[in-house]
């Protein structure tokens, strides 16, 4: 039988090869309650405390450029991703490990940067960095973050739960991040372009950019939603299903509806988009409703609750309520501005094999 390259199933195809293989038995880990194609795995520790585990890889030229993106912002937004999807089980983050293969060209301050950044996120969070493990790399640099978090049975929220009839809600605005990206972007072609003329390159690229501040921040210092995870439960809020945005709101709906056999409609009016992400996307002649459903890294919520839920989240300015659960048959879709329903499926996430 030929090899097949894994570009030609995709990412989400191959995890569904990998939990094949690796599905943990019952018998091994009686206390395993979800395990391979969640946000985190979960475990029970007790009757009133399950523990929930994630883990992050960053990769150099695959999640970031060293050119664009200050060392110290890059150990901050591990540390973000990863607290991210603790909060997308309504858990809340408690320690992190850390391993990190760096290239025999990098410097120990560089080092101490990243941990700088890294232990600034751990702070703001609350959180430990409990340990880890360093190696030499030959090629780019390597970050790895696993993160463990806590939760009452009670509270904790997976992919799967949403009901027909439940509304779709997300926190924040999207395609920020998306935005920043392109903004970092068009300044490294710009900067590459005076070093290929043999010009000198003395713009300051951050302050060059401070006209587009919140979005580039978006793309570099992204912050997990951990307030939303203590406001839904002061409001006596649990949410149906639950998923970060890391993928675009497109992919990650789609997988809170095929893990819980629904379709969903939302509506193109109610997505949130900041209007400095609307401003970028004129200036760079795209679309900023295509960065909010598929540029990903937004690290906002998604999540779903039974109708009867709505007045409690009124009281949030940061919450939106963007459409409703459907049955399965009915699919997934967008209502555009002129009324239209546009198959959402069709609009595509981020797939680190097919890019
Ligand atoms: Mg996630």
């Amino acid at each position: 039988m030929p090899y097949k390259a894994i570009k030609e199933i995709g990412e989400f195809r191959l995890i569904g090869k990998i939990s094949e293989i690796a599905e943990p038995t019952l018998e091994a880990v009686p206390d395993l309650i979800n395990g391979i194609g969640d946000d985190c795995a979960v475990y029970k520790v007790s009757d009133t405390l399950l523990q929930v585990a994630t883990t992050d890889i960053l990769v150099d030229q695959i999640h970031f450029d060293l050119l664009t993106t200050p060392i110290k912002h890059l150990g901050s937004k591990a540390i973000s991703v990863n607290v991210s999807d603790i909060c997308a089980m309504n858990a809340l983050p408690r320690y992190a490990l850390i391993s990190l293969a760096i290239p025999p060209s990098f410097t120990v301050e560089m080092i101490e940067e990243l941990y700088r950044g890294m232990q600034h996120a751990a702070l703001h969070y609350g959180i430990a960095i409990a340990g880890g493990d360093t190696s030499s790399s030959r090629s780019g640099l390597v970050i790895s973050v696993s993160m463990v978090g806590e939760v009452h049975p009670d509270r904790v929220t997976l992919r799967k739960g949403a009901e027909p009839g439940d509304l779709v809600c997300v926190t924040g605005a999207l395609g920020g991040a998306a935005a920043g990206l392109r903004l970092l972007m068009r300044e490294k072609e710009i900067m590459l372009e005076h070093i290929e003329n043999n010009e000198p390159y003395n713009r300051n690229v951050m302050a060059d950019l401070q006209e587009y501040r919140e979005a580039i921040k978006r793309q570099l210092l992204p912050l997990a939603r951990l307030e939303t995870v203590r406001f839904l439960e002061a409001q006596g809020v649990r949410p149906s299903a639950m998923i970060d945005i890391s993928d675009g709101l497109s992919s990650d709906l789609q997988h809170i509806c095929s893990q819980s056999g629904t379709g969903a409609l939302i509506h193109e009016n109610r997505i949130p988009i900041h209007a400095e992400t609307r401003l970028i996307a004129d200036e760079l002649q795209q679309d900023a409703l295509t960065w909010a459903l598929t540029g990903g890294e937004d690290y906002e919520l998604l999540f779903t609750i039974p109708k009867n839920c709505s007045g409690l989240i009124e009281h949030s300015r940061d919450i939106s309520i963007i459409g409703e659960i459907t049955e399965a048959e009915a699919g997934i879709s967008i209502t555009d501005i002129y009324g239209m329903t546009i198959d959402l499926t069709a609009i595509k996430g981020f797939d680190h094999f097919q890019t």
